[in-house]
């Protein structure tokens, strides 16, 4: 079934008002009638079932029928901070990480960085961005629509951490990422901090270090940086039981 985030404003009396763009989706790209049943999500935790009841070019509405908790959201919060990648590997980041079940998404400028975000292209690409999270959040069935942050320095984003805050480094320093899940208590978020292609510099890492944030490795190869983001949420939360 379909599924469409509203905000909880749209939720009212027993029934839903779709915004424009969902409206326009519904009757015509994927052609739905009155009495089309749908899954609504409200991104505060509930999950309506409705079935739709007017639907025009750019207004629809719908009555609810049944109501429960949203499902699809992992027990343990993941906040991936990510060095900025190039457009199209920032944009597949951003879906790939949704599927997988990352809750929130914080861009980071980094030493050797390569890409840049000046505010102009910032509020350019950041409601793009937004759209893809929602999109991809639909599409797989979470609870919620990540969120994504504004881009932050290392110092910032360091002093940013929440729960079991992790730094996927390639050095000799880095513990296996296992070993670290394994030896603690189990977290209710998890911080991974994942850097730009040419690495983290020896004077980020000592700031993390400095602020409790533990490096651990991903194994003995060397990934690409968009696949060292997803393979490290996948792997945490896979270690934590949240992949089946
Ligand atoms: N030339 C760089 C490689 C950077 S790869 C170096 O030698 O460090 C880009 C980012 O992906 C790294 O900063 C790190 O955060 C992450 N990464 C890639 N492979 C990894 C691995 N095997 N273990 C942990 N982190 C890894």
């Amino acid at each position: 079934m379909h599924r469409f985030f509203v905000s909880p404003g749209q939720v009212r009396d027993g029934t839903v008002i779709f915004s424009p763009r969902q409206a326009r989706q519904m009757a015509t790209v994927l052609r739905f009638r009155p009495g089309q049943p749908v899954l609504v999500l409200d991104n505060a935790g509930a999950c309506y079932r409705v079935e739709l009841s007017a639907l025009g070019a750019d207004a629809a509405t719908g009555v609810i029928t049944q109501q429960s908790v949203a499902e699809g959201e992992p027990g343990v919060a993941i906040t991936l901070f990510q060095a900025l990648l190039k457009s199209q590997k920032w944009d597949y980041l951003l879906q790939k990480g949704t599927e997988v079940g990352v809750s929130a998404f914080v861009p980071l400028v980094c030493q050797r960085g390569v890409v840049r975000l000046d505010g102009a292209s910032w509020s350019t690409k950041a409601p793009r961005w937004e759209a893809i999270l929602q999109e991809a959040a639909e599409q797989s069935g979470r609870g919620r629509i990540p969120t994504l942050g504004q881009p932050l320095s290392w110092a910032e984003a360091c002093r940013a951490s929440q729960g079991l805050a992790l730094l996927a480094h390639t050095g000799p320093a880095a513990q296996g990422l296992g070993k670290v899940l394994n030896a603690g208590t189990r977290p209710e978020r998890v911080s991974i901090y994942v850097g730009p292609e040419g690495g983290f510099t020896e004077e980020e890492v000592a700031t993390a270090q400095r602020h409790g944030i533990q490096a651990v490795s991903l194994g003995p190869r060397t990934l690409r940086a968009e696949t060292a983001g997803l393979v490290a949420a996948s792997a945490v939360l896979y270690a934590l039981g949240e992949l089946g």
